[in-house]
């Protein structure tokens, strides 16, 4: 069973290339795909590259082209909700697109012609991300918050204290209180709900979508998230054996 790996940045991705075993690059729709074993496991992995759009012709690929039959998602977000600090984890429990308005014609928030709002995610492969996610960070000597719960993606870098609160409230009134704020991860969902393909995700708070939300995020990518990321997936690949 081949399992998908997509990291949203290139820092993310590079120290599981180089874990990579017998690693095979394929060019596809102007992308990179690594094949290769991980504890033994085939697996592919890919950047999502970024935005909507541009992460779901990714995982359409990963599905059509190389057979993924499960996907697993590794970034950063904004933290949204209270509580939800730099440093903190979030394993999204369901997605929803903050940006999707069809209103009045369907409901705010609702992805016309599925009769839904938010796409779940897998609830066993779920919980191995949590498993790993807690061994990962105790291999790091950390000890950062791991939250589950919705995460809400749009084509937009919320880099504004006052944005972030209008999105909190808007989407809270709505019925969907969401923990973080990034760019791909309910695109992703909703292609695997397409295909019935199991997708879990994890994304490592790097900013608060705050007005110091452009200067922490690149800082926090260099110097933590990618060894978030590459921690938590090896033990993720070693605890699907
Ligand atoms: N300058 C970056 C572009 C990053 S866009 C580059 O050169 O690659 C921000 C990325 O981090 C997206 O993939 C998004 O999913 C996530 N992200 C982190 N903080 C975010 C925030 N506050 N709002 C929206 N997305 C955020």
């Amino acid at each position: 069973m081949t399992t998908a790996i997509l990291s949203a940045l290139a820092e993310e991705q590079q120290g599981l290339i180089e874990l990579l075993h017998r690693p095979r690059r394929v060019e596809r729709a102007g992308r990179s795909f690594w094949q290769g074993e991980l504890h033994g496991q085939p697996v592919v992995l890919a950047l999502s590259r970024i935005g909507k759009v541009a992460a779901a012709t990714t995982a359409t690929i990963l599905i059509e082209a190389f057979d993924a039959q499960r996907l697993v998602f590794t970034g950063v977000a904004g933290g949204i909700a209270p509580g939800v600090q730099v440093g903190d984890v979030v394993v999204a429990q369901e997605f929803v697109q903050h940006d999707m308005d069809a209103s009045p014609l369907f409901p705010r928030y609702q992805v016309p012609l599925y009769g839904r709002e938010r796409f779940d995610c897998d609830a066993v492969l779920s919980s191995a991300l949590i498993a790993a996610t807690r061994s990962g960070l105790q291999q790091l000597g950390l000890q950062a918050a791991v939250h589950q719960g919705l995460v809400a993606s749009g084509d937009r870098f919320v880099s504004a204290a006052q944005e972030a609160r209008d999105l909190h409230a808007a989407l809270n009134a709505a019925g969907h209180a969401p923990l973080a704020v990034e760019m791909e991860g309910a695109a992703v969902a909703q292609v695997c709900h397409d295909y019935g393909i199991p997708f879990a995700a994890m994304r490592t708070i790097s900013d608060r979508a705050d007005d110091t939300a452009h200067l922490d995020f690149p800082k926090f990518v260099r110097e933590v998230a990618s060894r978030y990321a590459l921690a938590i997936l090896d033990a993720f690949m070693y605890e699907l054996k």
